[in-house]
């Protein structure tokens, strides 16, 4: 069966029921994209999406205002909502129950019951800790127990929201329910926050999408956050990055600068400090996003954001007033170059010591084997010692020197020619 065919056939179900075959695999290619997934597999996401067995959902709701369940709902389009719809199983969701009450609380415990393969769990809003849990009930349990008992079946938990993630609005300035995230109450299971206020929809489909093609959750950080969508800075990403290069800034609401669509770090944007995707995912179907609008990050998806990244509309203050430029990115990017170099430097050490190890081990070798497979060396030849000179008596002064006829081979030295003189004529007898 051709690719082709493989994907029309198991996407039979969902044509049946009106969904577009174009409109099916742009969502699939989307999915692919936004979990970095090569575009090879955007069949195989397709096959898992449309061909899984429904899995049963089950979504609880804690301390908070029940915002990303709205989120998940409103969007709108055959995206993330519909498709999900149609590939899980959607078995307890409050929002969308017409039970209540004892007949509600019954409902999920028999789709935990009846699910002996395990379940999704997806939970929004905080868990609340104060007097026993008492300060937040279902069906009057404490829903910290509720929480925890749907977690413990389930195959896997998705926190949703800030407030799921840390404890979010309710924990803000200590809060009054001893407010905390979902993971204090997931043991053992497979887990995933997606923070933000709401939850953006597409990074949820996508979490689920990644469940249903691969059977696990997507990688995540030490916080419990997916890497695709939590792993870069919304500042890298931001379409009004340039006008942060250029040094043009909104200094106030509707001036110039606003209307221009510049840079909103004056007016207290935490996108240098905040890690999502927001930028490139944006809200409701791909519309817009918070700084698109002209709106500040408030940086929703950091641990504790209303406290440590507040207040909204002010610039944090730099981590060190003498040092202006050093933000958390540069000091970050410091950080991991250092440990680069050290990197390097420790590889550089490791290498060096490894040549010296083998060195040695190779001379330790040849030295225990040299004597059975050496060649014997031919003897040696002596050196002849030179003749001994015996010391000579020193000779009484005034004896003549007797030169050895062998090693005075000295010429003779040459006659010296003489000029004979010239004749002296005989006195002349007439003078005399
Ligand atoms: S608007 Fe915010 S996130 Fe965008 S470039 Fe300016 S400071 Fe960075």
């Amino acid at each position: 069966m051709t690719k082709r065919g493989l994907i029309q056939g198991e996407l039979g179900g969902l044509l049946e029921r009106g969904l577009s075959r174009r409109a099916f695999l742009a969502f699939c290619g989307a999915m692919t994209a936004l979990l970095a997934l090569p575009p090879r597999y955007v069949p195989r996401v397709a096959a898992a999406v449309s061909g899984a067995p429904k899995i049963p959902l089950i979504w609880l709701r804690g301390s908070g205002c029940g915002g990303d369940g709205e989120a998940l709902l409103r969007t709108t389009g055959p995206g993330a909502v519909s498709l999900l719809l149609e590939s899980l199983s959607v078995d307890y969701l409050e929002i969308l129950m017409a039970s209540a009450g004892e007949a509600a609380s019954d409902l999920r415990a028999a789709t935990i019951a009846a699910a002996p393969n395990g379940y999704l769990a997806v939970i929004e809003g905080a868990i609340s800790n104060a007097d026993d849990g008492y300060r937040h009930t279902v069906g009057g349990r404490p829903f910290r127990d509720v929480a925890r008992e749907v977690s413990a079946g389930a195959s896997g938990v998705i926190a949703v929201g800030s407030c799921a993630f840390d404890g979010g609005l309710a924990a803000a300035g200590g809060g009054s329910i001893g407010a905390g995230g979902v993971g204090e109450v997931v043991a053992g299971r497979p887990f995933i926050s997606l923070p933000g206020c709401p939850v953006n929809a597409a990074n949820l489909a996508a979490t689920i999408v990644h469940f249903l093609t691969f059977g696990e959750l997507p990688p995540a950080d030490g916080r419990g956050r997916p890497l695709f969508a939590y792993g870069s800075l919304i500042h890298n990403q931001c379409e009004r990055r340039p006008h942060f290069e250029f040094g043009e800034f909104v200094e106030d609401w509707g001036d110039e600068g606003a209307q221009k669509g510049w840079c909103l770090y004056k007016m207290g944007c935490k996108g240098p400090e905040a890690y999502a995707n927001c930028p490139t995912v944006r809200y409701d179907e791909g519309a817009s996003w918070p700084i698109g609008s002209g709106q500040v990050c408030i940086a929703c998806t950091m641990p504790g954001f209303w406290d440590s990244m507040g207040p909204a509309f002010r610039r944090l203050p730099p981590l060190a007033p003498f040092l202006p430029w050093l933000t958390a990115d540069v000091a970050g990017q410091v950080i991991v170059g250092g440990t680069a170099g050290l990197a390097v430097a420790h590889g550089t050490a490791s290498i060096v010591r490894a040549g010296v190890r083998r060195r040695r081990a190779a001379r330790a070798r040849l030295a225990e084997e040299a004597p059975e497979t050496a060649p014997v060396a031919p003897p040696v030849a002596e050196p002849e010692a030179p003749p001994v000179v015996a010391p000579t008596e020193p000779a009484p002064e005034g004896t003549p020197v007797e030169f050895e006829p062998e090693t005075a081979e000295l010429e003779p030295p040459a006659e010296p020619e003489l000029e004979a003189p010239e004749p002296v004529p005989p006195p002349d007898s007439e003078d005399a």
